[in-house]
């Protein structure tokens, strides 16, 4: 079984992957937990070219194609692997990630990009998607700014503009796929969307 979490930079997603971890934990369930990008060695190296390295030119197709370089590495040799073995698989971000920011908003077309996150993962998509969705002007700050110190986030760098048009990319998704993506809002305690976050992995755990 494949999870992943979606939303903006700072919509919580760091908290909420705690949260279930330690659920998870206490029901038992063997599960991994991982990101994109950086979820395997290769990753690590192209999430560092991609988030700390001002220095680097990096062209929308270029950081685009990296981002899947890093997709596809991390589901042949973790992702794939891991669901083989019978782990529930959690992932930071995964395809839709990609086709709200390089697709929509960086410009390079929704459908181009979901073609291309299909082909890195071989063809798989996650069984749940739990969208954190809070709008633009209520992100907290970045609570794990302490982990990623030395990395640029781009809620910093970019315009509320791009956020607005992201937070749409993302639910447009969650209307394209009313089944996968499951829409929660945000901008609630941490207690009550834990909550829904465990009703909705008891319910893919149990089919
Ligand atoms: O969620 P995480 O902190 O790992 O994301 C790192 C940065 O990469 C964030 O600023 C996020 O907005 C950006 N990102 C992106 N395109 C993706 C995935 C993440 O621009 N496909
Ligand atoms: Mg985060």
């Amino acid at each position: 079984v494949l999870i992943s979490f979606e939303g903006l930079d700072g919509a919580g997603k760091t908290t909420q992957m705690n949260l279930l971890e330690a659920w998870l934990r206490e029901q038992g369930v063997r599960y991994l937990r991982t990101r994109e990008p950086g979820g395997s060695p290769l990753g690590v190296e192209i999430r560092r070219l991609l988030l700390n390295r001002p220095d680097v030119q990096i062209s929308p197709l270029a950081e685009a194609l990296l981002y899947q370089a890093d997709r596809a590495q991390h589901f042949a040799s973790v992702v794939l692997p891991a669901l083989e073995e019978g782990i529930v698989v959690v992932t930071d971000r995964c395809l839709d990630s990609s086709i709200a920011y390089q697709g929509v908003a960086r410009g390079i077309g929704a459908a181009r990009i979901e073609e291309l996150s299909l082909f890195a993962t071989q063809g798989h998509v996650p069984d749940l998607t739990i969208l954190l969705d809070l709008p633009p002007e209520k992100v907290r700050l970045r609570t794990d700014l302490a982990q990623d110190r030395h990395e640029q986030s781009h809620f910093d760098r970019e315009s509320e503009a791009f956020h607005r048009r992201l937070r749409a990319a993302f639910l447009e998704l969650a209307e394209t796929y009313p089944q996968r993506i499951q829409v929660l809002d945000a901008s609630r305690s941490l207690v009550e969307i834990q909550h829904d976050i465990q009703m909705l992995v008891a319910d893919l755990l149990a089919r």
